[in-house]
């Protein structure tokens, strides 16, 4: 999950590397900082420094170091201080990234770190700023450094969130269900023009199932784990719907012109066309093809509810992280 070539850079340096958790540590001149990789692009990171200035004022300031900083290094996009850490978000963009990259992240830690190290900066607590008994913690897939009272408060602060989430429980399922309907219905109807378009049909597919889990949402007030669940059947139930609808149609334009039939004889008459082999390898293409796409597009879509649905934050504690040797001039 971490882009490789930062990965092979942590582990050349010492650091640790995350794979899973797409998270990077380690210090430099004594400094400790994290990098956090971007789930989606590989070349993007946050790279985090917990500092304060200690028993000296830091000359230049840290604020007008780090606009020092963006200016000098490339592919740094922006950096800020909160007055307890610092942020430095950095993105490959342009010609050449895939070489330039990891240098200029590397050079940047240098500098930052070596800055940090002559102006006696000190570790502290994201919160509070203390300095005693920090631990690196990571809380809904960001990381933090803080103290543990500021742990204590923070992870109570998140356990009254899960529960007011779970005390919304699954919500109206009745009108989740409609809302699911009437979402997957337009669904349908996006499923039959394409088909009338002659493209493929299965595009709506995608349209479908996030309409579905939209429609649920919308009228169920909340998309609980059942709704999930409740919204996907009927998705895949209504793509054969659409299918069905979408050949009887044309079986109702060829022979409108032959027979006195109406749509519905026209719909109706659609499982005994299956029977010919082509047309039944068309269906079953068509269905397929919106299947995958189903699963393709809401994936992401799916995940998310999923994730929001259990109302649960993951927090862990990353390592802990000591002060010794933080002032130490050793390098
Ligand atoms: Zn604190």
């Amino acid at each position: 999950m971490i882009y490789k070539k930062v990965k092979q850079y942590a582990l050349n340096n010492g650091f640790t590397a995350e794979d899973k958790n797409g998270l990077v540590y380690g210090q430099m001149n004594g400094v400790f900082f994290s990098i956090h990789q971007d789930p989606v692009t590989a070349a993007k990171h946050t790279v985090y420094l917990w500092v304060k200035e200690g028993s000296i004022a830091a000359v230049p300031a840290i604020t007008d170091f780090l606009n020092q900083c963006t200016s000098k290094h490339q592919y740094l996009q922006s950096a800020s201080y909160s007055g307890t850490r610092i942020t430095a978000e950095f993105q490959g963009i342009g010609f050449k990234w895939g070489k330039n990259y990891v240098p200029c992240l590397d050079a940047f830690l240098r500098d930052i770190t070596s800055y940090c190290n002559s102006n006696q900066l000190v570790p502290c607590c994201q919160s509070c700023g203390s300095s005693a008994g920090l631990n690196l913690y990571q809380i809904d897939d960001t990381e933090h450094m803080l103290c543990s009272s500021c742990y204590a408060s923070t992870s109570d602060n998140i356990q009254r969130q899960t529960a007011e989430k779970s005390k919304k429980g699954s919500g109206n399922i009745v009108g989740g269900v409609v809302g699911a309907l009437l979402g997957s219905v337009l669904g349908v109807i996006v499923w039959v023009l394409i088909y009338q378009l002659g493209y493929i049909s299965g595009i709506a597919g995608l349209v479908m199932i996030i309409c579905a889990l939209k429609g649920y949402e919308m009228l169920g007030g909340h998309l609980s784990k059942a709704g999930i669940i409740i919204s996907c059947i009927i998705s895949l139930v209504m793509v054969i719907v659409a299918e069905q609808v979408s050949v009887g149609i044309e079986i109702y334009n060829v022979y409108k012109e032959y027979y006195e039939i109406t749509f519905f004889d026209a719909f109706r008459s659609v499982p005994s066309f299956l029977e010919e082999p082509d047309i039944k390898m068309a269906v079953i293409g068509d269905l397929v093809m919106g299947y995958i796409l189903m699963v393709v597009g809401a994936w992401g879509t799916i995940r998310q509810a999923y994730k929001n649905s259990s109302g649960k934050v993951s927090t862990r504690m990353v390592t802990s992280v000591t002060s010794a040797n933080y002032t130490s001039s050793n390098e």
